[in-house]
């Protein structure tokens, strides 16, 4: 049995006053619901306050990247070590860090074995673009993205990472997959290729999530499929969408 997972990727928004506010609205509305893996992932500014005010709430603290080196001469980056001081999770792989800042399955690849050699939970993103999808490419992009980002790792590595589909055509732009759309990428290119790669023990049990315009109004639908095992969250961060997500994915 897969536990459902939420996360919020605030992206870069919110000051530190803007993040302690906005978590105080929402941690009333999911605090109890524990049958589900709750995560937040503000900006890196927030995260030592976060940590302080998430401390015993079960509601988890994520970073939106990080180096794959422990330290050094990386002008504007942070270490899997200093990530860990404040949380237990980190986004690898978000499409806008492949698209803006060079981050190649290479990268993710490095940075995933970091993360997990720290003890944080990699959330590692997959998806393809418009164009990819036009073309018929999906299978082949999302499989190479599974194959070279999870490459030379362990099963027992890999059964610690959540993944998120993210098709890149849906992130931020209100068109979001259909859900059984997403359900066969996520079954047939992702867990599939997992199960290749790492056994079926680890496919089984390894949490892949839905991520490109999720909402309140169709959070439902995504989780009522056999494979999605929930979401990460971009726009609907807010809180009454975030809440009721996260209530979405417990029932
Ligand atoms: C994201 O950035 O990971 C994302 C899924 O964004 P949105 O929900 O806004 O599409």
């Amino acid at each position: 049995m897969r536990k459902p997972f939420v996360a919020g990727n605030w992206k870069m928004n919110k000051t530190v006053e803007q993040a302690k506010a906005l978590v105080a609205e929402i941690l009333p509305g999911i605090q109890s619901i524990d049958s589900v893996e709750r995560v937040f992932c503000p900006p890196a500014t927030s995260l030592p306050t976060l940590s302080e005010l998430l401390k015993d709430s079960g509601v988890g603290l994520g970073a939106q990247n990080m180096h794959w080196e422990a330290s050094g001469a990386y002008t504007g980056e942070l270490s899997a070590g200093m990530v860990k001081e404040f949380c237990q999770y980190v986004i690898l792989g978000h499409s806008e860090r492949r698209a803006y800042f060079a981050e190649t399955d290479g990268t993710v690849n490095k940075k995933t074995k970091a993360a997990l050699a720290a003890g944080l939970t990699p959330i590692v993103c997959v998806g393809e673009t418009l164009d990819e999808n036009k073309a018929n490419l999906t299978a082949e992009v999302i499989k190479r993205q599974i194959h070279q980002g999870l490459a030379e790792m362990s099963p027992e590595q890999a059964s610690k990472i959540v993944v998120a589909y993210e098709p890149v055509w849906a992130i931020g732009t209100g068109l979001a997959a259909t859900a059984p759309e997403a359900n066969t990428v996520i079954k047939s290119y992702i867990r599939d290729t997992m199960k290749e790669m790492f056994g079926a023990g680890v496919a089984e049990g390894v949490r892949i999530l839905y991520g490109g315009s999720v909402t309140a109004a169709n959070a439902a639908e995504f989780f009522s499929q056999p494979d999605i095992d929930g979401a990460l969250v971009g726009g609907a961060c807010s809180k009454p969408d975030f809440i009721q997500i996260v209530k979405a994915a417990a029932a």
